[in-house]
């Protein structure tokens, strides 16, 4: 199933995507009507899932609508954590790190793990807010996200993907100024509305294998960065298996597996996005995230 959080006449609700058309849920009846209703449907554990699919199976005209972009909201648009996020996971964007950064570069024995803010999620084709005086060096990286449907400790890499509930993508914006001037990788990557992420949660039956799925990333149509997470250092299952021998992983709970090469810091000579620029994001059968850079004119308080 393809699941959205759709903005519906004054309301937030979870979506079942079918082509074009959206069915909601609680607009059948006998399903609750909660804004953060896809957190709910994840801690429903599998039985909601199987209810869910019963439920929108034939659903009728009145609960389905069709898909406007601008009302589409990240799927999980406020996490209860964190989005732990992995650093240099493929060996091309390490090896262009280092040298833009003159390390040498080693083959990691252990990922690099940071995590995110989640007021730093924005909705796929959401704005960026861009503001010269907090950061003028906003990059772009393409993610597959993985979302954790059942919870657990010391998981094994061999079941590991069984905790998966489904997979998404996420542009994990960075400000790169930020982020090497204060050391630790997470003030430069948790500006509020920065980071966009969706359009939709495929569930983790239709991707049985995340390893072999094509990423992309462009600025205003031209193509940066091209790549599989086929490549990645730490798999998906690795990454979860490791990941849950230090904490305890809990539904909804959200990993950003980390970029390939091409991001901007990097390139000759250097490239950060700027007000108008458009940054889309693919993610092999999930989607693409499409967002505007727009200048944020004063610091509104929250
Ligand atoms: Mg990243």
């Amino acid at each position: 199933m393809r699941l959205v959080t759709y903005d519906y006449k004054q309301h937030r609700h979870l979506a079942v995507l079918v082509g074009e058309m959206l069915i909601i849920p609680s607009l059948i009846g006998d399903w609750p009507d909660e804004a953060d209703g896809m957190l709910a449907l994840i801690e429903g554990g599998p039985e909601l899932l199987v209810r869910l699919r019963r439920l929108t199976t034939n659903a009728p005209a009145a609960s389905r609508v069709l898909w406007d972009p601008i009302r589409v909201a990240a799927p999980i648009p406020r996490p209860r954590k964190n989005l732990m996020c992995l650093g240099w996971n493929y060996v091309d964007h390490a090896k262009e790190s280092a040298a833009a950064s003159k390390r040498n570069y080693k083959l990691p024995e252990y990922p690099v793990v940071f995590t995110k803010a989640v007021t730093s999620i924005t909705g796929p084709y959401a704005d960026i807010p861009f503001d010269a005086r907090v950061s003028g060096q906003l990059d772009w990286e393409v993610e597959l996200g993985v979302i954790i449907g059942t919870g657990g400790r010391g998981i094994e890499v061999k079941d590991a993907l069984k905790h998966v509930f489904g997979y998404t993508a996420i542009n994990d914006v960075s400000a790169r100024d930020i982020q090497s001037r204060h050391k630790q990788f997470f003030l430069g990557k948790s500006l509020d509305e920065s980071s966009p992420m969706g359009p939709c949660i495929v569930t983790a039956d239709e991707i049985p294998d995340p390893q072999k799925l094509i990423l992309r990333c462009w600025v205003n149509g031209a193509l940066k960065q091209e790549s599989n997470t086929e490549l990645q250092i730490f798999d998906v299952a690795t990454t979860i298996s490791i990941l849950s021998q230090s904490l305890t992983l809990e539904p909804g709970d959200i990993i950003a597996t980390g970029t390939p090469s091409g991001v901007g810091f990097a390139r000759t000579p250097p490239e950060f996005l700027n007000p108008g620029d458009v940054v889309e994001c693919e993610v092999e059968g999930i989607g693409r995230l499409r967002n505007r850079i727009v200048a944020r004119q004063k610091s509104s308080p929250a």
